[in-house]
């Protein structure tokens, strides 16, 4: 029980010095290569973590493959994201943004918008620029 923790809080340690990164279950495992954390066990712990919602899943257009991205819960509760369709990644909206955004809808129709569950979709800077 106790060598199930470790591996997953090596797993989860190693997302979240990444925030920002987006990786594949291959290249987490091999990232964690010698901390004796089996194949299987990243692709369960990932599974886990994500019912958890302590990381998301992401996909990539034209990629069959999933990518996995630290998502902090309650942080993340508070602000809407912003997910780019090409690379996958999810950017983090400061609340001061996001209230901007969302207040004036909220103002006008009445619909109180749920930050937490709420991802514009488009394209990011990195990826906008190359093509
Ligand atoms: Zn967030
Ligand atoms: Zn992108």
């Amino acid at each position: 029980m106790t060598y199930n923790t470790e591996q997953r809080t090596s797993l989860l340690s190693f997302l979240t010095e990444n925030p920002d990164k987006t990786f594949s279950a291959k290249e987490i495992a091999v990232a964690l290569e010698g901390k004796n954390i089996s194949k299987s066990s990243v692709y369960r712990n990932l599974a886990e973590l994500e019912a958890e919602q302590k990381i998301k899943r992401v996909t990539k257009a034209g990629s069959k493959e999933s990518f996995y991205q630290f998502y902090d819960n309650s942080e993340c509760k508070n602000h809407i994201h912003l997910s780019c369709t090409k690379c996958g990644k999810i950017f983090h909206l400061e609340s001061e943004q996001t209230e901007k955004l969302v207040s004036e809808v909220e103002q006008a129709d009445g619909f109180e918008i749920s930050r937490a569950e709420t991802t514009l979709y488009g394209v990011c800077k990195d990826c906008g620029i190359k093509n």
